[in-house]
């Protein structure tokens, strides 16, 4: 599974990436005017959130496994519509 890191020092709290994220993995934490990670296990590795957050607050690790998994679960979506 992939893990997101948020650098809270570095995010400024813009909300981009909880709006850009297609799979909903970040939510704006009001109180501390930070992002944080809610849904890490949808996260697809796609890396729209790197693109568009301007402090370049999150790191991603293990990247090529959640890769692997949505590929995996895409094809097997596939497969099943198929049978
Ligand atoms: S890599 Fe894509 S799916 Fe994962 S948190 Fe960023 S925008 Fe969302
Ligand atoms: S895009 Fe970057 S700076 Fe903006 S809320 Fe997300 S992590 Fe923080």
């Amino acid at each position: 599974m992939v893990e997101i890191e948020v650098d809270e020092d570095a995010c400024v709290g813009c909300g981009s990436c909880v709006e850009d994220c297609p799979n909903d993995v970040y939510e704006l934490d009001e109180e501390k005017g930070k992002t944080k990670v809610v849904k890490e296990e949808d996260c697809m590795a796609c890396l729209s959130c790197h693109e568009i957050c301007p402090s370049q607050a999150m790191e991603h690790r293990e990247i090529h496994v959640a890769k692997r998994l949505y590929i995996d679960r895409k094809v097997s979506n596939v497969l099943d519509k198929m049978i």
